[in-house]
């Protein structure tokens, strides 16, 4: 079971189904289920980007929703979204591609989708890269995953 950890609050906009692009500057040739981990960081610029990604597609996604405080925040494991494709065409510096107003050039651009957030976060500490969970963290996953 493989994982990505965000700085928060970019977990809770993956998770909540907000931001619909990951950029990486990586690529993989996995696809499939990726857990989405809060680190305990904070990108306190996080959410006013994604207010102007909001005004840029025209619809109100509910940004304003979203907790401005840390504190507010929770660490751990907050879900699941399914990687499906990833584009890499803006790494050409002449290229430019459609992906989504959260795509930013010259990065991979892994587009995210069956947003799926748990009850509750599951404790778990971070990694770089798509890590592989401990086998005691993705048995409780699965448990909440089979709860439907
Ligand atoms: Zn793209």
């Amino acid at each position: 079971m493989r994982a990505l950890s965000y700085t928060r609050p970019w977990a809770e906009l993956v998770v909540g189904g907000f931001k619909d692009i990951e950029n990486r500057p990586w690529t993989t040739d996995y696809r499939g289920r990726v857990l989405v981990h809060a680190a305990k960081s904070w990108d306190h610029e996080a959410l006013d980007f994604a207010e102007i990604v909001e005004a840029q597609l025209g619809r109100n996604l509910g940004v304003r929703d979203v907790p401005r405080a840390a504190a507010d925040h929770p660490t751990g494991i907050l879900g699941t979204v399914e990687l499906l494709d990833i584009c890499s065409v803006t790494i050409d510096p002449r290229r430019s591609c459609r992906c989504s107003p959260w795509a930013v050039d010259g990065q991979h651009h892994w587009q995210l989708g069956n947003f799926r957030r748990f009850a509750a976060p599951i404790p778990c500490r971070g990694a770089l890269g798509l890590w592989r969970v401990p086998a005691d963290i993705a048995a409780a996953i699965e448990r909440e995953v089979a709860r439907g």
